[in-house]
């Protein structure tokens, strides 16, 4: 069921970052059974999962969103994706976004990645959005600016040609980024930009190239999800001046 939009500056998000699942214990990985209560536990707490895309449309004031919301987004392109959260995903109709290092992709070392047929797959149904997590995956400020722009640029280029989806997001590749390539993820036309660490969104608030994200990790719990959605967190967000 559809939950209601409210007021522009009432509404709060929280970008949640998974990384892989079923992967015993290892910090980045998440149980495929605590994904999925996870997700039942956004659900039934009136919740809505949206899209990226539904995020990029609210901070340009495009299209409300509800009171709470969340947004899905799993780092990495790692294979179990779909092997575990995807099935899961499918099931519950929820919306999500890989955020994908290219490279890495293509050359699918060990077969630890997606194949981008299993991306085009997720792709398909409607409920996944590629975003570009780079091309090598590594720290775009290290970058001359000549050589960011390549990562960035191809990057994009390689997801729009394997899903057929230009991505709007980048995701910053280790988290790391600066006013300067910041900037550049801008003029490449990327709509927005996510960061590694957390705080929740609201209007106004954000740099659109610096949002950020709550690390999902292996001992995270529906608990973990009740005190970030909880009235005392929800008032800590960052008031951060636009422009750069
Ligand atoms: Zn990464």
């Amino acid at each position: 069921m559809a939950i209601a939009a409210s007021p522009y500056e009432d509404t709060r998000i929280l970008v949640l970052m998974y990384h892989a699942f079923d992967r015993g214990k290892e910090p980045l990985t998440v149980d495929g059974w605590q994904f999925e209560r996870q997700l039942l536990w956004l659900r039934d707490n009136g919740i809505a999962i949206v899209p990226t895309s539904a995020l990029a449309m609210f901070l340009r004031k495009e299209k409300p969103l509800p009171k709470r919301a969340a947004v899905i987004t799993i780092d990495d392109g790692d294979k179990s994706v779909h092997a575990v959260a995807w099935p899961i995903l499918k099931k519950l109709e929820v919306p999500f976004t890989l955020a994908l290092p290219t490279k890495l992709m293509n050359e699918n070392k060990k077969h630890r990645m997606l194949t981008w047929d299993q991306v085009r797959e997720m792709v398909d149904s409607g409920l996944c959005e590629v975003a570009s997590h780079g091309h090598e995956h590594k720290s775009i400020v290290h970058f001359s600016n000549e050589q960011a722009v390549r990562q960035l640029e191809t990057s994009r280029d390689i997801l729009e040609k394997e899903t057929g989806q230009r991505p709007i997001a980048f995701v910053y590749p280790l988290g790391a980024f600066d006013a300067r390539t910041s900037a550049l993820v801008e003029k490449v036309g990327y709509s927005m930009a996510f960061k590694a660490s957390g705080a929740p969104i609201g209007m106004d608030c954000c740099d659109p190239y610096a949002l950020p994200r709550m690390g999902i990790v292996h001992q995270d719990t529906v608990w973990s999800l009740g005190w970030y959605f909880s009235p005392s967190f929800l008032g800590r967000m960052t008031r951060l001046p636009r422009g750069r």
